[in-house]
């Protein structure tokens, strides 16, 4: 077993509950998606069974109609967190890790219109690619770069400190609605330069420069 298959988050006794994500997050992408900044955070999860690690295959299935990259700084809770005051949120960050929330843009944006959940959209196996654990002094989501590369070719960077809700907003707002566990995971949303992944692709992602995620895109075999 590879050794990232035996630490958080894909070690048995250390996965998390639930992998809550931050939609909207920065203005340009919500300018991008053809939306408004919302007055409070839109929060949705992915489960838990979409999480691959560093060098796993996205895996694409034929039948999710276009799936677009989206890089976002991902935080690691340390301690229970629960209707948490925005000055008390950061001390239950535990660390920090950079994820893909691979979506499958067609199918959300066909939910958006019937007013149906994204659970599909954002559920597939393979949808969520999370690299190491990063410790809690290792990054400052003031200051972070955050960038993806498809094939070589530019697509996303940007800086943290550009999200329109910080990371202790974040962690107060989601812990207003439900408890935060050690070990779940925080997305907090994906900058603009959104895009599509297609089999064939390569994807590299880093945080502050140092590459964390590096994945290749295939087919997925239809059933
Ligand atoms: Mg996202």
């Amino acid at each position: 077993m590879a050794e990232s298959a035996r630490s958080w988050p894909f070690d048995p006794q250390d996965r998390p509950t639930k992998i809550v994500c931050v939609g909207k997050n920065y203005a340009l992408h919500a300018k991008e998606m053809g939306s408004e900044v919302p007055r409070h955070p839109v929060v949705f999860l992915k489960p838990p069974s979409a999480l691959i690690p560093d060098g796993a295959d996205i895996r694409i299935p034929t039948e999710a109609g276009e799936v677009h990259h989206e890089v976002e700084l991902g935080v690691i809770v340390g301690k229970r967190l629960s209707r948490a005051s925005v000055e008390a949120a950061p001390g239950a960050i535990g660390g920090w890790c950079l994820a893909i929330d691979v979506t499958a843009r067609e199918m959300q944006t066909a939910a958006k219109q019937k007013g149906h959940p994204w659970a599909v959209a954002k559920g597939f196996d393979t949808f969520c690619p999370v690299s190491r654990p990063l410790p809690a002094t290792a990054v400052d989501p003031r200051t972070a770069t955050i960038e993806l590369d498809v094939s070589g070719e530019p697509r996303q960077a940007a800086r943290t400190g550009d999200m329109v809700w910080s990371v202790p907003e974040l962690l107060s707002y989601i812990s207003s609605v439900m408890t935060l566990e050690p070990g779940d995971l925080v997305l907090t949303g994906s900058p603009e330069g959104v895009g599509p992944l297609v089999p064939g692709d390569s994807v590299e992602a880093r945080l502050d420069g140092a590459v964390l995620l590096r994945h290749h895109v295939v087919a997925r075999v239809p059933l």
